[in-house]
């Protein structure tokens, strides 16, 4: 017999192919059916649960299952034959013909091969007319067990055959590596038939996820891992309604990108709540690396091309929509920023909204070096503008140290920098305002031109017209920053030094305070110089391998001369302007634990930082509502007196660390402020127009949530949101806000701004500021259910 085997060595590979196959499939997948028979332990399905399939469909999924199962072990094993072994494909048998190295990455580069080509081969079966006449085989069942795996038309067996043997072919690949590719595959395809309870692990999805495709139908194609569908928009959503009576209708199959990303999540905790730093470090790094890099290369190439005629073709662009939009329908409009393209924590749901294009708002017009003035359109970047600015000798008077931060958000929102004691917030340094009225009517907007609006339209947040253009005080600069740090080891003690050297007459250029605990924190004094005295060399703190800013900061608490205030630094300008933006103010680092070690700096660090719009595009529903119960991220305004009492009640209900510390001038503008009202007189510097306010930055995990501890995030930051009322204060509205709208209405003075609404008839065709600010999400309704959980899990315990 054996000797037959040798002489007929086809037959012989028929046979082990068929051999192995069976006992694969019939040993496997009759042991999960047996379980699945067996019930509890292990855990069945919810969509199973209710219904069993009957003993007729099993038998015929087993009877169709393995003839299917034997036409495919023997193409298999002739594909071994005539191609393996004969050379003509890329499988090689001997390790070292390519190394260890080059076999695994071909391994990953086969199997996500197999998969996508499966997840789209798969996408097309669903096709209304292939459906019906092949795939519905399979889909009869709509409870699956593991033997239902093959029970498919054979055509459809044949083709996904194919396509997971085709890359053999031309990918080299040691046979090992093949191999396991292929039994892997096998073994997750039973699996998620099998109709048993199994957990995502890594990047491959529950069980529940494929039984949620024969429930559904046209959702979670994956075969073994769930991004492609995540990624291509078929991944299944809450309240959509799936079903194969849909398929006559077309626009079901136009969904290829999400339109309503509320994605279910798998397990308990999906993938990206529990690994968020891989999906951070192995897509949004790499994505915002190269997504950065070409937007630059084609902004810069606009802004050679930039046409005498160019801005006004593009407001143009904007006048037309806006037209166009409010007479073809009630709804009211918005920009058509992608929410995930906001620095905005929140998720603001554009979809009920007419939306109005200003994505080819992107370019600087003009630098006008007498007056002092750059004039802009809205989307250019903070990066953009600095960089620009900066080769001629300029800066912006408030620059924010995110590079993504767009100009025109920061006008119709807040923004505030640590020379903000010298020149106030955002809003100040600008000049004129452009903007456009639902009626198409184009406004410019100054301090003598429509003043009303020129006072309501910061913090207005896009709620009183289009922002097409705007003019921004522009400041010479020198090339370097000296920095001086002084290390503080007492709370009264830091908080009067920053009131001290943000009003006194000599104030240095830059000023703010990083907090690291409630005794302990390091002050920043920083004066422009062109560096000419050399006594310093410059340090590069932006550099890929240095460490972040904030960690660099730390250091100086144990630094003795830093204590007596003698620590200082010579930087370039540009440098000290974005020497957050690495580490996104401190919040990387809660996102990649260990980002700022040295090993992680030189692999990863030159992709820092990820763009806040990929984290945003990778947050699912459940990441989001993790964002406003257990973190924090908020910037207030305070009045700089309010200032020992904030950090007493931010220890008291968040204790995170560190904090940012900017003081910043509020000033008075009369009656008509807008929505800041005037400082108090007790915030008044005596014989000025300003109040000295600062900016407390708060962000991070609470340190209740990190000991595993009850804690009630909302109600925590409600008590926060009141504090900031009494004192006369204000929360920066990118961030999440839990206020009703009585207690919105009382921190700002809405007076001039409803004015404004009633005047220039707005209430019909934007959205009001509390409207647009709050967050999506039921707050209240969220505590609800937070509170349901921690009491259930207090009873379990
Ligand atoms: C970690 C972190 C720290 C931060 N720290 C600071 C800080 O220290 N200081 C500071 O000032 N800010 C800070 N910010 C916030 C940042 O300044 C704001 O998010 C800012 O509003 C800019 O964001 P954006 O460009 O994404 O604007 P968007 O969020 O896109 O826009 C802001 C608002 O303006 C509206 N808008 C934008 N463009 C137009 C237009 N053309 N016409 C009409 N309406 C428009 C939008 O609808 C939106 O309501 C921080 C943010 C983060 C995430």
């Amino acid at each position: 017999m054996w000797k037959f085997f040798q002489e007929n060595q086809l037959l012989t590979l028929i046979t082990i192919s068929n051999l192995v196959g069976f006992i694969f499939y019939w040993g496997f997948g009759g042991l999960l059916a047996i379980l699945y028979y067996k019930g509890r332990p292990p855990e069945i399905l919810k969509s199973q649960s209710d219904k069993t399939v009957g003993s007729k469909m099993v038998m015929r999924d087993l009877l169709l299952g393995s003839i299917n199962l034997f036409i495919l072990s023997t193409i298999t094993a002739l594909f071994g034959y005539f191609i393996v072994l004969k050379g003509y494909s890329g499988i090689y048998f001997n390790l070292l013909d390519h190394g260890i190295a080059f076999s695994i990455f071909t391994f990953i580069v086969y199997l996500l091969w197999i998969d996508v080509s499966l997840y789209f081969a798969h996408r097309i079966f669903h096709i209304p007319f292939l459906f019906k006449k092949i795939h519905y085989v399979h889909h009869q069942n709509t409870t699956p067990i593991a033997v239902t795996s093959l029970a498919m038309h054979p055509l459809e067996a044949l083709t996904f055959h194919a396509v997971t043997f085709l890359p053999m072919l031309f990918i080299p690949m040691h046979y090992i590596a093949a191999i396991i590719a292929l039994v892997y595959t096998n073994v997750v395809s039973l699996i998620d038939h099998s109709g048993i309870k199994f957990n995502s692990w890594f990047f491959q999805s529950p069980s529940q996820f494929h039984d949620d495709h024969h429930k559904y139908f046209h959702v979670n194609y994956g075969q073994t891992f769930w991004f492609w569908d995540w990624a291509f928009g078929t991944w299944r959503r809450k309240g959509k309604a799936y079903g194969v009576q849909n398929f006559e209708n077309k626009d079901d199959f136009k969904e290829f990108i999400p339109k309503n990303p509320q994605y279910i999540e798998y397990s308990e905790e999906s993938f990206f709540v529990k690994h968020r730093f891989a999906a951070i470090v192995f897509f949004c790094l790499p994505a915002s690396f190269v997504y950065t890099f070409f937007v630059n290369q084609w902004r810069k190439l606009k802004r050679c091309l930039n046409r005498e005629n160019q801005h006004t073709k593009s407001v143009e662009i904007v006048k037309a929509d806006c037209m166009k939009l409010q007479e073809n329908s009630s709804a009211k409009l918005c920009t058509n920023r992608k929410n995930w393209q906001s620095l905005s924590t929140r998720l603001f749901d554009k979809k009920a909204y007419s939306q109005v294009r200003i994505g080819h708002l992107t370019n600087i017009i003009h630098v006008n070096r007498e007056a002092l003035i750059v004039r802009t359109e809205p989307m250019v970047t903070v990066g953009q503008a600095v960089d620009y600015l900066a080769s001629l000798g300029y800066a912006l008077a408030v620059s924010l140290e995110i590079r993504e931060a767009t100009l025109g958000g920061l006008s119709m929102g807040v923004g505030m920098t640590t020379h903000s004691h010298k020149v106030g917030l955002f809003q100040e340094s600008v000049q004129a305002y452009e903007i456009i009225l639902p009626t198409g009517e184009f406004l410019r907007v100054t301090e003598t031109e429509h003043s009303d609006l020129f006072r309501a339209l910061p913090w207005s947040h896009g709620t009183l017209g289009l922002l097409v253009c705007i003019e921004l005080k522009i400041i010479p600069i020198k090339p370097y920053v000296r920095l001086q740090y002084t290390s503080v080891f007492s709370k009264a003690e830091y908080c009067q030094k920053i009131r001290e050297l943000a009003v006194k007459a000599d104030s240095p250029d830059f000023l703010e305070a990083t907090i690291f605990s409630k005794e302990r924190a390091v002050i920043i004094e920083g004066w422009f110089d062109d560096g000419k005295g050399k006594i310093l060399t410059p340090k590069h703190i932006n550099r890929f391998y240095q460490p972040w800013f904030f960690k660099h900061v730390e250091t100086f608490l144990n630094n003795s001369s830093a204590a007596k205030g003698a620590a200082c630094e010579l930087v370039l300008f540009k440098d000290y302007i974005f020497r957050h933006n690495r580490s996104i103010f401190w919040t990387l680092q809660d996102m990649i634990p260990m980002g700022n070690h040295p090993l992680a700096r030189f692999c990863i660090g030159w992709m820092y930082p990820p763009n806040i719009s990929f984290i945003k595009l990778t947050m699912p529903l459940q990441i989001r509502e993790l964002t406003l119960t257990k973190q924090v991220f908020q910037d207030i305004v305070l009045p700089l007196t309010a200032l020992d009492k904030a950090i007493d009640l931010s220890d008291e209900l968040f204790s995170i660390y560190p904090l940012l510390v900017y003081p910043c001038r509020i000033y008075d503008h009369g009656k008509n402020s807008g929505q800041l009202r005037p400082p108090r007189e007790i915030d008044r510097i005596p014989g000025t127009n300003f109040g000295m306010y600062c900016d407390l930055g708060i962000y991070g995990i609470p340190q209740p949530v990190k000991d595993n501890k009850a804690y009630d995030s909302i109600k925590s930051m409600r008590t926060m949101e009141d504090f900031i009322r009494q004192e006369g204060g204000y929360p920066f509205l990118y961030a999440d806000t839990f206020m009703t709208r009585e207690e919105f209405f009382q921190i700002f003075d809405m007076a001039l701004y409803e004015g404004v609404r009633k005047q220039y008839n707005l209430n019909q065709a934007f959205p009001d500021l509390y409207e647009k600010t709050r967050p999506e999400i039921d707050v209240l309704a969220l505590r609800e259910r937070e509170d349901e959980r921690r009491h259930n899990e207090a009873r379990d315990q």
